[in-house]
């Protein structure tokens, strides 16, 4: 009797809840695109005409469109348009010291503009004050990239770049990682400038033994094959995978250990020519291999390699990027610039060279299953490599280089994502995951150049129309 009276009151409460429910009213987005092309980078397909619904920086609903209207505080028309998650730009940097400072937070409206969403700095000495940006832009007060940082770079004693922590024993190298570690940086970027062999294979070890991630550039006097080994989770540039395809890698290393000892020792540049020579088709199909298996990402930077390989010859004067960046920064192009105008005509005759080799390798790592990261490499001191337009230049390189356009999408965002442990939460278009999204005026899938045609970006679920972006960037062109 008591279940019975129970079940009927809950019955009658049910009833009446249902009556006293208001009509049902549509909820209210702060964001919708509606009548979109979406663009799946996993799968490389389309889905025409679908509705991207966004609350409180999460998309929230995604899937046809309907007849319906979704009221929402602002909406973009995506007829004709296509919606692919925000870029990232996988190998950027802020530095220069203080007095760049504010000339380096300027570059984050560059990246936004070109529909760069998230950035990894890859190493700088302005560290606190890139916690600070990041949590301006989590606080909706400052427009720009999410921001992955490796906090200053480890290197070994007299390092090139000021602020690197400098290890030469493993107890060095704890201390580093200690600091690393108490500034909660998202990874560990490693230079060789100075690092010995020992120190920077110890580096990865102590890391991987910490839960943190390492990517690098590499010793010549190290095989790129131990540094997977241990446990290295992207190579920067392709230097260190080229040299790794050479099928006298050994004895080219061992030739680089034993000048260590001399007043001579030979760099990764006066090797390169030896490396070239000795390319081997089946030596980098096993490397490639090896990295797949490993899960060790490539970051190419194909395009701060084609701007520096011309850097002699072609005239920069005019490129109208210039306008945007401060010229405090601007100055620091000279170091580079120089260096390039004191190559003999052979030595750069081989740069040209070396970058049209390096094109070769893209398409056989992607074949291989290596994981590979769009990243620019833009930045003070890196000359002409603007930020932002260089990511989309670093695009197109990708796709001429062999990728088609869905991989070289890919590498500028799942892929990115995926490295950084965050891909259920961002990378693609899905409910739930972040709203950072770039809406296209032509498909990228056709003809990738077409990342170039922006229409909006959304950052953090807020939306900037073109008018916008151009508004971001009058505010940081120079005057
Ligand atoms: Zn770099």
């Amino acid at each position: 009797m008591l279940n019975f009276r129970l079940l009927c009151s809950l019955g009658a409460a049910a009833l009446l809840s249902s009556f006293a429910l208001p009509p049902t009213t549509p909820p209210r987005y702060d964001l919708v695109i509606n009548h979109v092309t979406l663009i799946d980078v996993v799968s490389g397909q389309l889905r025409p005409n679908q509705v991207v619904a966004v609350t409180q920086g999460k998309i929230v609903r995604v899937g046809p469109a309907g007849q319906g209207s979704y009221p929402a505080k602002q909406q973009l028309d995506g007829t004709g348009r296509y919606l692919m998650p925000g870029l990232w730009d996988m190998h950027v940097h802020f530095r220069g010291g203080d007095t760049l400072i504010a000339a380096n937070k300027k570059s984050l409206a560059l990246y936004l503009a070109h529909g760069i969403t998230t950035v990894r700095d890859a190493g700088g000495d302005m560290t606190p004050s890139i916690f600070q940006w990041r949590r301006e832009e989590a606080a909706g007060t400052l427009a720009g990239p999410r921001i992955f940082t490796s906090g200053p770079k480890i290197d070994g004693p007299g390092a090139t770049w000021p602020g690197s922590l400098e290890v030469e024993t493993p107890a060095q190298v704890s201390k580093a990682l200690d600091s690393l570690q108490h500034l909660k940086v998202d990874y560990v970027k490693i230079y060789d400038s100075k690092i010995s062999g020992a120190a920077y294979l110890s580096t990865i070890t102590q890391a991987e033994q910490r839960g943190m991630k390492t990517t690098g550039h590499m010793p010549y006097s190290v095989t790129l094959g131990e540094a997977i080994a241990r446990g290295l989770d992207a190579t920067e540039h392709l230097y260190y995978v080229f040299k790794a395809c050479s099928s006298k890698e050994d004895s080219l290393t061992a030739l680089v250990q034993a000048s260590l000892k001399t007043t001579k020792p030979l760099g990764l540049f006066a090797l390169l020519p030896a490396v070239y020579d000795t390319y081997s088709p089946a030596t980098a199909t096993r490397i490639f291999q090896q990295m797949a298996a490993h899960h060790t990402a490539a970051v190419p930077t194909l395009a701060i390699g084609t701007t520096l390989a011309s850097l002699a010859t072609n005239d920069h004067a005019h490129d109208t990027l210039r306008a945007y960046i401060d010229p405090k920064i601007q100055r620091t192009y000279t170091r580079r610039l120089a260096s390039a105008r004191q190559q003999s005509p052979t030595a750069q005759a081989f740069t040209k060279k070396l970058e049209v080799k390096f094109m070769t390798l893209i398409p056989q790592m992607q074949a291989a299953g290596v994981t590979i990261l769009a990243g620019s490499d833009s930045g003070p001191f890196n000359s002409f490599t603007y930020p932002g337009a260089s990511l989309q230049e670093e695009l197109l390189l990708l796709v001429q280089a062999g990728l088609t356009p869905a991989q070289a999408l890919r590498a500028a965002t799942i892929n990115g994502a995926q490295f950084m442990g965050v891909a259920a939460r961002t990378g693609t278009i899905a409910v739930g995951k972040d709203a950072d999204l770039l809406l296209l005026s032509a498909n990228p899938l056709a003809n990738i150049a077409n990342v170039k045609k922006i229409d909006a970006v959304v950052s953090r679920g807020k939306a900037y129309s073109a008018s916008a972006l151009a508004a971001l960037l009058r505010s940081i062109k120079n005057r």
